[in-house]
């Protein structure tokens, strides 16, 4: 794209500042889901899973789950002790995997998936995967537990702008796509209803209530080993004064517990709602 400042200088896809002015040209995963060929790619898929409700008699139902998700939230899933790592200390960021294996503080795991991890980050985010961090939409405040028990909420008018939404677990339909992703299955924030209802169509059935909406946003089994959500992607790091929220499932493992009366105690200084 074009400078949008000066004009006249190509700002390559990975690039968040121009080379020539330095001003900032808008964050890269953005800018890449507000593309004219994503777009007009989502349009079409919207419109045929629109007209297949309709088909279906299910028009009602479907324009119910596309608002219900249009105010959905940026949730992420973290076990206990990470949280209070965060909350802790107000020099805490979480930042992405790649931030955190190359500062040589975590191993890469020696998995296929983390392999293709990999690779999918690398198509999806070329040249910026490293500043990316992974999240889900939620409408009731849970992340899949699969990736911790605690749920943190993240204030939307913080994250938002630098937030991209994805139709699922990107390394699983970039695999399904042999890492060649076809353009519309992401999009900007605003349309994240669109996405989500576009990918839930064939689901969204007559007579689906407000009570069957969370189990098509993400899986309903929450002990499921990989379970299915809509992707957000929001680029940078992540500091505690951002959460607005957070959420324990049922707690599993009885160690976990004075984590948790220690992040009730934080949360309840720092006036963040924590419910169980
Ligand atoms: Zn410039």
């Amino acid at each position: 794209m074009n400078c949008p400042h000066w004009g006249d200088t190509d700002v390559r896809e990975s690039e968040r500042d121009c080379p020539r002015c330095g001003q900032e040209c808008g964050y890269p995963n953005v800018r890449k889901a507000g593309e004219l060929a994503e777009v007009a790619a989502l349009a079409v898929r919207y419109r045929a899973a629109r007209q297949g409700a309709v088909d279906r008699a299910a028009e009602a139902e479907f324009d119910c789950y596309e608002k219900v998700v249009a105010s959905s939230q940026i949730v992420m899933s973290r076990h206990e002790k990470a949280v209070l790592q965060l909350l802790e200390s107000d020099n805490a960021l979480w930042v992405s995997f790649y931030q955190q294996t190359g500062a040589g503080m975590r191993r890469p795991e020696d998995t296929e998936i983390e392999g293709d991890r990999g690779v999918a980050d690398s198509r999806l985010f070329p040249g910026y995967r490293e500043m990316i961090c992974f999240a889900v939409l939620s409408v009731n405040g849970f992340g899949p537990p699969y990736y911790g028990r605690t749920s943190l909420t993240f204030d939307e008018a913080l994250l938002s702008h630098r937030a991209s939404v994805f139709e699922e677990n990107s390394v699983n339909l970039l695999r399904r796509s042999n890492f060649r992703l076809a353009p519309g299955f992401r999009t900007q924030w605003n349309f994240r209803g669109k996405l989500a209802a576009t990918k839930a169509a064939p689901r969204i059935l007559p007579g689906l209530a407000d009570k069957d909406f969370e189990a098509l946003l993400m899986t309903p089994d929450v002990n499921a080993p990989d379970p299915d959500f809509v992707e957000v992607h929001v680029f940078g790091f992540l500091h505690h004064t951002a959460i607005s929220r957070i959420q324990f499932w049922p707690l599993r493992d009885k160690k976990d517990q004075p984590f948790r009366t220690r992040i009730r105690e934080i949360c309840e200084d720092r006036k963040i709602e924590v419910k169980e």
